[in-house]
């Protein structure tokens, strides 16, 4: 997310027309099709292309510019599955959903039990904004979720995004793909003992719901939320969303629940790894620690301490929607809005949280830390 900022001067754009911008990045020169979303001052461009990746084009990278008579339109589900096998390590086949495209090289029982997983994990999330008053859209573009058969092919493909970090990491969603990557989390050694990988749904689901998988399971729903979230109006992709909030909703939601075939009755459950987490930060958490949380994204970063800011921003936002809804709801509802592209300072962020839930931040973190006390 936090890429080389280009200084935007929004245009508002001709309703999407097709363009192709050919670039030079290094000594290779392409040329993407796609939607100018953001034309920044410098000449910069945010582009959006037919399968939904975005692009970050500086001005001196732009060789050409040419628009189309065509309008944009997103790449029918069939054309994106087509794309996503060509570019996809031989051996891949698409499983479809009503919102999702996975794409994979394990058992199709595994897909499809992701599949569900995430259907479930669609309607709760987005039945959840929409009572409390949140508008929200369909997805432009179907929802790719790819997953590998094994960990180490995985981490192979996912190195070119991740670095070095691949292996450790059980899954991500990037922002600029818009896809979320995993592996077969049957696969796992210390969770093979409660099956075969081979396995049927219910099977699989065995395998999963053992609280030795609660950890993996949780990261993988975490993904797939941060993904519902940017592709359903709630949160724009490459936009000013602090920190705090895409990564405690996407911890809000984490909380696996694999018992229950339709629904999903965890919402909102208190996470309790998180919990503990801000329970253990408690005795050294300084005074500022609400004002460092929502001014930048510093701290959510830092690894060394990221830990203690992931539970406070959970716990923060699940004070948030229980004892300030109107103003949680108010506060998203901006952050729904945000340009693509413009990056807020520390003082806008935390005016921005002021002008939601009142000037006296000393008050308010008396209270979250009193309330959550009671959290059991
Ligand atoms: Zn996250």
């Amino acid at each position: 997310m936090g890429c080389a900022l280009l200084i935007a001067l929004l245009t508002p754009g001709s309703l999407y027309a097709l363009e192709h911008v050919t670039l030079r990045r290094g000594d290779q020169q392409q040329t993407v099709s796609g939607k100018v979303a953001v034309t920044a001052e410098d000449g910069g461009l945010l582009l959006m292309t037919v399968d939904g990746t975005l692009w970050t084009i500086e001005p001196e990278e732009l060789v050409d510019r040419k628009e189309d008579q065509q309008p944009f339109h997103p790449l029918s589900r069939d054309e994106l599955a087509k794309q996503m096998l060509s570019e996809l390590p031989a051996g891949f086949e698409v499983y479809t959903t009503h919102h999702y495209l996975i794409c994979h090289n394990t058992s199709r029982e595994y897909a499809a039990w992701c599949g569900a997983l995430f259907e479930r994990l669609y309607k709760a999330f987005t039945n959840f904004w929409v009572r409390k008053g949140i508008k929200l859209h369909d997805p432009e573009f179907p929802l790719v979720a790819i997953i590998f058969n094994t960990r180490e092919s995985y981490a192979k493909f996912a190195q070119a995004e991740l670095g070095p970090r691949a292996p450790s990491i059980v899954g991500y969603y990037s922002l600029r793909s818009n896809r979320v990557t995993m592996y077969d989390l049957t696969g796992i050694e210390s969770l093979r003992a409660a099956g075969d990988r081979r396995s049927s749904a219910a099977q699989i689901n065995q395998m999963l719901a053992q609280p030795a998988a609660e950890q993996v399971v949780a990261t993988i729903i975490h993904e797939a939320t941060h993904q519902i979230a940017f592709n359903s109006g709630l949160q724009p992709r490459f936009a000013d969303i602090p920190l705090w909030v895409s990564e405690g909703i996407a911890v809000y939601f984490e909380t696996p629940d694999l018992q229950s075939a339709k629904g999903w009755r965890n919402i909102g459950a208190v996470n309790t790894s998180r919990l503990d987490r801000f329970r253990q930060y408690l005795p050294q958490r300084p005074a500022t620690s609400l004002k460092t949380l929502i001014s930048d994204d510093k701290r959510m970063r830092d690894s060394h301490v990221a830990l203690d800011a992931y539970a406070e921003a959970w716990a923060l936002n699940y004070y948030l929607i229980r004892h300030h809804p109107k103003q949680y709801l108010a506060y998203l509802q901006m952050l729904s809005e945000k340009q693509q592209m413009l990056w807020d300072d520390p003082q806008s962020r935390l005016k921005e949280f002021q002008a939601a839930f009142g000037d006296n931040l000393g008050q308010l973190d008396a209270d979250f830390l009193r309330q959550m006390q009671k959290v059991r």
